[in-house]
């Protein structure tokens, strides 16, 4: 199914109690083709109101990060594993990502990507291992299914902790080179 009708289908969406809290729904953006997902935690405030992910500062240190690492944005495909924002940003709860992984799960089957880069605790407990520890899991590739997954940072823990910055360039360096290969392998 194209992107484009899962995201029409869900853009009402009242599955969970966060939609109470939200102005806008946030349901990603990006290449729908991409053979790069990443995929955050939640939408902030700057996210809620604008309807984008990854806005804000979080969002701008992200596009730095993307930037340096030659990975254009408009390329990739950029979500979050649940698609309103939390009241005051908490973390989500499991009942809550649980509910809204639908949502991703249709998108993961729409874009269908070579590669997962999931930004912080949240996304890779829902998505990798629900145990992971991010700081010990972040910067190692795990495989599902022909699908190379990535834990990093998040960009708002880096602003918070700036020293995390060095390893996270480091994670950076290994999804460019990763991309650079599946895109390569497109192309022949
Ligand atoms: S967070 Fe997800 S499941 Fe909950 S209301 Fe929003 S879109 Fe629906």
């Amino acid at each position: 199914m194209e992107l484009e009708v899962v995201h029409r289908r869900h853009q009402d969406c009242t599955r969970c109690a966060l939609h109470k809290g939200r102005s806008r729904i946030v349901l990603g953006e990006g290449n729908p083709h991409s053979p790069l997902l990443f995929v955050g935690e939640g939408p902030g405030a700057d996210e809620d109101r604008q309807g984008r992910p990854f806005v804000g500062k979080a969002g701008q240190l992200l596009d730095r990060m993307l930037s340096a690492a030659e990975i254009p944005r408009e390329e990739i495909f950029i979500t979050n594993i649940v698609k309103c924002r939390p009241p005051g940003n908490r973390t989500p709860h499991e009942e809550e990502m649980e509910t809204c992984k639908r949502i991703l799960r249709e998108q993961f089957v729409s874009i269908q990507p070579r590669l997962i880069v999931t930004l912080g605790s949240a996304p890779t407990r829902a998505i990798i291992d629900p145990k992971a520890r991010i700081t010990r899991v972040r910067g190692q590739w795990f495989e599902r299914k022909g699908v190379r997954m990535l834990p990093t940072f998040h960009p708002a823990y880096l602003l918070r902790n700036p020293a995390g910055k060095r390893e996270a360039w480091e994670d950076f360096k290994r999804i460019r080179n990763a991309y650079l290969e599946v895109m390569s392998n497109m192309r022949n």
